[in-house]
């Protein structure tokens, strides 16, 4: 089965013989508590020596159960954990791994929320580094001997820099490190971050893998590279399994069970449902992004464009050789950042909102909304203009996504 392609994984990988009536899709499991005839299987249960068993929905039901296998399986890791948002499974790996007097090394391009709770972390006395990632020898020369993670995201939203993958993959092996990716932006349809070594894999589901903006989701994967026994972290209790399981037995334990940021079955279903067409959708997207992409890079009201997919982009090259596609996320500048409200404005198609990895496109001016918090320090760190506009490339003809822009950009000129 390991031979299938990426799609036929996804909607044939969690055939179930002998499911209840011969539903295809995997059902909605709703109950919070799982009965047993037997109390030596409840018993069990809760020791963990009976395998698959549930006894309590915050801790994961079938359906969650369901999602984290096809996670598993698309990410090719040997387990995943979901969460009720991105955000939970986020927080959940730095506070259950990270203990006070550690460090942490980040790309300094990350998602303005994470990059929020890297000052929470620091309340707590976890040290944080941010670096320009997109060069391993900075990531390198931020290493202490308190530094236990890394932390990149593939393609940084919202300038789009990517992160010398390889390079901090190859140094994270070396000096024994957890290399923790956030593969939000390009999904595994495009990126399997095992493939440069990293050791836990995050997404939010909410985003690409959903497609439909209609559930919120999250998911750490371990891809078993990495020995949690040369681990300091790792709680006594959960030193006694597999080499591989511990730093994902710990997630789930203190991170799902006692912070509590589950997955709903319902929302698990919706997500698996949008799952199913993630290939095409990330395709097409990504054709539309590059043709906007040049669309806009030869006009003459925009300054810069950065996509991925252009050969003017400093990390094209990379793009190349580790994505099969550079995803739906574009930013651009105007020349004129006065006209931006009246250009926005003008738009038809794109709905003025945040969000990302929508069958819709979605645009959103960056420094006044998701930076606003930010601070103008922090935008001019990151490469954030005043004029910067983020857009999500959805689904739709590509054609008419160029009619809109190419009316609205009338009045930026
Ligand atoms: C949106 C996003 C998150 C957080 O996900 P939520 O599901 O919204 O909590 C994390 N990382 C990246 C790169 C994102 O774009």
């Amino acid at each position: 089965m390991d031979k299938q392609g990426f799609t036929t994984g996804i909607v044939h990988g969690d055939r179930q013989p002998g499911a209840e009536h011969g539903g295809v899709r995997q059902p909605i499991h709703t109950s919070v508590q799982y009965g047993f005839e037997r109390v030596e299987d409840l018993i069990g249960v809760f020791q963990g020596t009976k395998k698959g068993g549930f006894n309590y929905a915050r801790q994961g039901t079938p359906t969650t159960a369901a999602l984290e296998r096809k996670i598993t399986s698309l990410e090719q890791g040997v387990g995943s954990i979901c969460f009720g948002t991105g955000m939970a499974g986020i927080c959940a790996v730095f506070l259950t791994l990270l203990r006070a007097g550690d460090h942490l090394v980040s790309s300094r391009y990350v998602f303005g929320n994470t990059n929020s709770v890297f000052g929470t972390l620091r309340t707590l006395g976890i040290e944080v580094t941010t670096v320009d990632a997109t060069s391993a020898d900075a990531v390198a020369n931020a290493i202490k001997p308190n530094t236990r993670m890394v932390f990149v995201e593939t393609i940084a939203n919202p300038g789009t820099q990517i992160p010398d993958l390889e390079g901090i993959g190859a140094l994270c092996r070396e000096r024994g490190l957890a290399y923790v990716v956030d593969n939000t932006i390009t999904s595994p349809a495009l990126f399997v971050p095992k493939a440069v070594g990293a050791s836990l894999v995050v997404n939010s589901l909410t985003k690409t893998i959903a497609g439909h903006g209609a559930a919120l989701g999250g998911a750490v994967t371990d891809t078993g590279l990495f020995d949690w026994s040369t681990y300091p972290n790792i709680a006594d209790d959960y030193r006694g399994s597999a080499p591989k399981e511990q730093g994902l037995l710990q997630v789930r334990k203190k991170g799902l069970r006692d912070m509590g940021g589950s997955l709903s079955s319902e929302q698990a279903h919706s997500i698996a449902m949008g799952a199913e067409t993630l290939a095409l959708r990330v395709a097409r997207c990504s054709d539309n992004a590059l043709a906007l992409a040049r669309f806009l890079e030869g006009h003459e009201a925009i300054g810069r464009v950065f996509y991925p997919g252009l050969e003017s982009h400093p990390q094209y090259a990379i793009a190349q050789k580790l994505f099969k596609g550079a995803s739906w996320l574009l930013s651009f500048e105007l020349r004129r950042a006065d006209r931006m409200i009246d250009f926005v404005n003008a738009l038809k198609l794109p709905i003025k909102a945040t969000g990302l990895g929508d069958t819709r496109t979605l645009i959103i001016p960056v420094a006044p909304t998701i930076f606003h918090e930010a601070g103008p320090e922090v935008r001019k760190s990151m490469g954030i203009s005043d004029g910067m506009l983020r857009l999500s490339a959805g689904i739709e003809d590509a054609e008419d996504l160029i009619a809109d822009f190419d009316q609205a950009l009338k009045l930026a000129l």
